[in-house]
């Protein structure tokens, strides 16, 4: 096993000795430094396995390509670069009891009441552990069914990213992120206006799983471009192209819309009163 951290994005990916890539998976940047491994990274835990082949995630982005009419045709033909890969995240589970305060609507003189109660429910976040992949992209790709297995030696045939994130960090952020759950429950359920609270936090459990993405990198217009697949259930996250000539149109179209609405809605045409308007003041100044 071999270990690159590259310079560019920070994200540090774990490969087999034969499988070494010379550009990063992430950013496609060649600023890739080879790390020692004297201290070889512990495996991680848990596995949520890929339901979705090479094919499949292929056939996705075909679709991905033809599903908006804004996507340039030329999209359909880049060659895509496609690269399964284990994301690290760590999973969080809790038992949440939710300290809540809100207003409520009543028929008061402001029209609101404040109501406060105590909730207590399971509650599940997952705490991204990468660089190379934002927790925005993260977010759009969830959900990840629960981890169903422990780590093999055989999920080693598929790089996997380093976690950047130990256990303790990620458990600074599960109490905001429960409590951030929680809360929007809560108050869609009590129908809350200005909803506020506290958590604490029992039975406390997190596991580093390593999460099935495909990352798809292609080059477009000498630009690169990156999506993130879902390995589980196939759903594509990713900025996409926009094709320029059609963008050109809609702008067109749009002025020329608002042109048509402002000469629809001016003001009749009322031939020498722009004169009359500038004349009292003066003809009244004439008349005193
Ligand atoms: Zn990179």
């Amino acid at each position: 096993m071999i270990v690159v951290r590259c310079d560019a994005c920070g994200g540090s990916v774990a490969f087999d000795a034969e499988r070494a890539r010379a550009q990063c998976l992430f950013c496609a940047a060649v600023a890739l430094e080879p790390l020692p491994l004297d201290q070889p990274p512990p495996p991680p835990e848990r596995v949520v396995p890929f339901a979705i082949d090479d094919a499949a995630a292929r056939e996705g982005f075909a679709k991905w390509c033809r599903g908006s009419w804004w996507r340039p045709a030329a999209l359909r033909d880049v060659a895509l670069q496609l690269q399964p890969l284990w994301l690290p995240a760590w999973r969080a589970r809790a038992e949440v009891e939710l300290h809540w305060a809100g207003l409520v609507a009543a028929r008061t003189r402001s029209g609101r009441r404040p109501r406060a109660g105590v909730d207590r429910g399971a509650a599940e976040a997952m705490i991204p552990a990468s660089l190379g992949v934002s927790p925005a992209e993260l977010a759009q790709a969830a959900p990840f069914p629960p981890a169903s297995r422990s780590w093999s030696g055989h999920d080693g045939a598929i790089a996997r990213e380093l976690p950047s994130l130990t256990e303790a960090g990620a458990r600074t952020r599960v109490l905001a992120t429960l409590e951030a759950t929680r809360l929007r429950e809560v108050a869609a359920r009590e129908h809350l206006h200005d909803a506020g609270g506290t958590a604490r936090l029992h039975a406390l459990a997190t596991s580093l799983e390593s999460l099935p993405v495909y990352i798809g990198a292609f080059r477009f217009r000498d630009r690169p471009w990156r999506v993130v697949i879902n390995g589980a259930t196939g759903k594509l996250v990713g900025r996409a192209p926009i094709d320029r000539v059609k963008l050109a149109i809609a702008i067109a179209i749009g002025v020329l819309l608002l042109l048509a609405f402002a000469w629809w809605s001016r003001p009749p045409d009322q031939p020498g009163e722009p004169e009359d308007d500038a004349q009292p003041s003066v003809a009244r100044r004439r008349s005193s």
